[in-house]
């Protein structure tokens, strides 16, 4: 399947889309606490889509049986939400796309869970980078591996595993459209980027090694050694000029 090129109609039915998810984010933001289940958090992200005309992305997509991914601590994503309450220290990777007028928002956010150690800290405002870092490197005229190239570049020398067996995706009519975006290699391979191209971007890095596996319920990803793993993911407009349009952005004035 070809790279589609959305119209300024497109992008803005994503907006809107993408402005559920943002929501979705900042509430979850303020309830991730110590004793919270990740499904008490797939029930109000549930009740949020809803109430904002929206539809789920996640839910029964492929069969998955959630309207967020939860990954916790080790996990890295497609975690199923679950009855286990959180814990103090612990670190949870949300998830979360929405549909408007058939188009998709896509938005992945990591949060800590009470007080965290300093190296999950770190980890957490070294993957936020990495994604600003990739969204920056989406520009027309570069080539899609650009993105990949600025994530790794910035987060190899730090000595994160960067997760190579999955990554961003083109987004739009369904949440994962042509091309795959890699979180890795040589910024002068791929399609050229051109305006009105949307992507989810979003980079995962492990505290340990780059290997994964996917536990007995075929969804989560999990490293390989059992380290912790953070992700961030922003669905991005390639714009005609600059930096890209962010659409899961939070942005007040529309969202109340
Ligand atoms: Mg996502
Ligand atoms: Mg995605």
């Amino acid at each position: 399947m070809a790279i589609t090129i959305k119209n300024r109609r497109e992008i803005e039915l994503m907006r809107e889309a993408s402005q559920v998810v943002a929501l979705v984010h900042a509430r979850l933001e303020e309830v991730i606490a110590p004793g919270v289940t990740p499904l008490d958090l797939n029930a109000l992200a549930r009740e949020i889509i809803l109430g904002a005309g929206a539809k789920s992305s996640f839910l029964g997509h492929h069969g998955f049986p959630g309207v967020i991914c939860a990954s916790v601590n080790d996990a890295i994503v497609h975690g199923i939400p679950n009855r286990k309450p959180l814990r103090d220290g612990d670190l949870i990777s949300v998830d979360v796309g929405a549909i408007v007028g058939g188009y998709h928002g896509d938005s992945a956010w990591t949060y800590p869970v009470g007080n965290v150690s300093d190296e999950v800290r770190q980890l957490l405002v070294d993957t936020e980078a990495a994604l600003y870092v990739g969204i920056d490197a989406a520009r027309a005229g570069s080539r899609l591996n650009a993105i990949g190239s600025a994530i790794e570049a910035f987060a190899a020398p730090l000595g994160y595993g960067i997760v190579r067996g999955y990554g961003g995706h083109g987004i739009g009519r369904s949440m994962w459209e042509e091309p795959h975006v890699a979180n890795h290699g040589d910024s002068d391979r791929g399609p050229g980027l051109r305006p009105g191209m949307t992507l989810a971007i979003e980079p995962m890095l492990n505290l340990g090694t780059a290997e994964t596996r996917v536990l007995a319920d075929q969804w989560t990803v999990v490293t390989k050694d059992g380290r912790w793993s953070a992700h961030f993911e922003h669905t991005v407009a390639i714009t005609a000029d600059g930096a890209p349009d962010i659409l899961t952005k939070r942005l007040v004035a529309v969202v109340q």
